[in-house]
């Protein structure tokens, strides 16, 4: 990791996966009348990545676009979606918001995730007791606090379903298994 990114990039973000870590780089592009937010690798498990393509975030009408609601909106955003698919992000460095800006959304979308969590380990069910008896390892989820995750049983445990407590439905994110527990 560098300690200093080119200031082409707004935003620069360290990316903990569990199978590897990156850093990534936003910055603006024109492109006719529209202004659009790119993200691109540029370090990739500790090495440096060259002329990687770039994925679009944003993409608006050059006359709603102003770098102080615009961009500071979006910087203050996009720690809402660490934890997702790329990994648990951390700040490197911006010119749009501050490290303490970001790590304060962070930690309170942190805390919010906690009492999902926490909530739905009080609406912990038989169908839970009999999935973690099985050996699919339940645990509550941070999407809502009704769902719980477990490994899925329609595909020996390979990556994860949900368990809808209220309903007791059990399914598989892929190829859309179903079924209903319990009764
Ligand atoms: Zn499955």
């Amino acid at each position: 990791m560098k300690s200093n990114y080119s200031d082409r990039y707004f935003l620069v973000l360290y990316f903990h996966h569990y199978l590897v870590d990156s850093v990534k780089g936003y910055f603006v592009q024109e492109n006719n009348e529209h202004i659009e937010i790119h993200r691109q690798l540029i370090e990739f498990d500790g090495d440096l990545v060259e002329n990687e393509n770039t994925e679009i975030q944003l993409s608006i009408p050059k006359e709603e676009f102003s770098e102080e609601s615009t961009l500071r909106l979006f910087c203050l955003h996009e720690p809402k979606r660490s934890g997702g698919f790329d990994g648990r992000m951390r700040f490197l460095q911006s010119s749009i918001i501050t490290e303490a800006e970001f790590n304060s959304i962070l930690e309170s979308e942190d805390n919010r995730k906690d009492m999902i969590r926490e909530k739905a380990k009080g609406n912990r069910n038989a169908v839970i007791d009999l999935l973690e008896k099985q050996g699919y390892n339940p645990i509550p989820s941070d999407a809502n606090e009704f769902v719980w995750t477990a490994g899925c049983k329609f595909h020996q445990g390979k990556h994860l379903m949900f368990i809808d407590t209220r309903t007791n439905i059990c399914s598989c994110p892929y190829g859309g298994k179903r079924e209903k527990l319990g009764e």
